[in-house]
């Protein structure tokens, strides 16, 4: 008689687990830095402290509420309440990715384009995959004022930077989540090659037809694109 195979883990568990070990592959989260997460029904699975997204494993994960209680596992990062904050924000996420990547940190470092984003809308693909992107002042890591201030912003929005810190990018699927960090990512790096140089970004009309068509978020003064 053939054993019976080991119980496979949740699809979005192993999906999860495989994106980490990209973005990591990708240069994208120094050391031990980054943090990631999925809603499976009422439970967020969320980087255990300590964990590297390179060599994490299901094990490696926490299980909380949507509370923020911990239900079972090992010790969630202290960034826990930043993935709250969007699980809270749309109900339709279902995975945050928090990165410390380079350009990222750089352009969170400079004057915000605007209120509702940090970065302009410097390509079309910025604006598609991952939108206005507000900056979210200083706190220090762990603490709850980050998820205050991304509370209080009530306007439509999937990524913000966090200033002198990196970036946090929420997703309707997993890949989605890894694709809009990416995209931030390099939207960072190009700004970042632009230095000082006068350059045009989209105008924010643009970019809004642009948001509306892809069901990206783009604003402009009297109107919201599509959430
Ligand atoms: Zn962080």
């Amino acid at each position: 008689m053939t054993p019976l195979a080991p119980a496979a883990a949740p699809t979005q568990i192993t999906e999860l687990v495989h994106q980490a070990h990209r973005l990591a592959s990708l240069g994208l989260s120094p050391g031990t830095s980054g943090n990631i997460s999925v809603r499976v029904g009422s439970s967020l699975y969320l980087s255990a402290t300590g964990s590297s997204m390179s060599t994490i494993t299901e094990d490696d994960l926490a299980e909380l509420s949507l509370d923020g209680e911990h239900l079972s596992g090992p010790r969630p990062t202290k960034e826990a309440p930043l993935h709250l904050a969007f699980y809270r924000k749309d109900p339709h996420t279902q995975a945050v990715v928090h990165l410390h990547s380079a350009h990222a940190v750089a352009a969170s470092c400079l004057p915000p384009y605007s209120e509702r984003s940090a970065l302009p809308p410097i390509t079309p693909y910025f604006v598609m995959r991952v939108g206005q992107t507000p900056l979210i002042p200083y706190a220090p890591p762990g603490s709850d004022e980050h998820a205050a201030q991304l509370d209080k912003r009530t306007f439509m929005f999937r990524a913000a930077l966090l200033q002198n810190h990196g970036s946090i990018v929420a997703g309707h699927t997993i890949p989605q989540a890894a694709e809009a960090a990416i995209e931030l990512e390099t939207a960072a790096e190009v700004l970042l090659h632009l230095g000082a140089q006068n350059f045009t970004p989209l105008t924010d009309a643009q970019a809004h037809e642009l948001a509306e068509h892809y069901r990206s978020c783009w604003d402009v003064e009297g109107s919201s694109a599509h959430q």
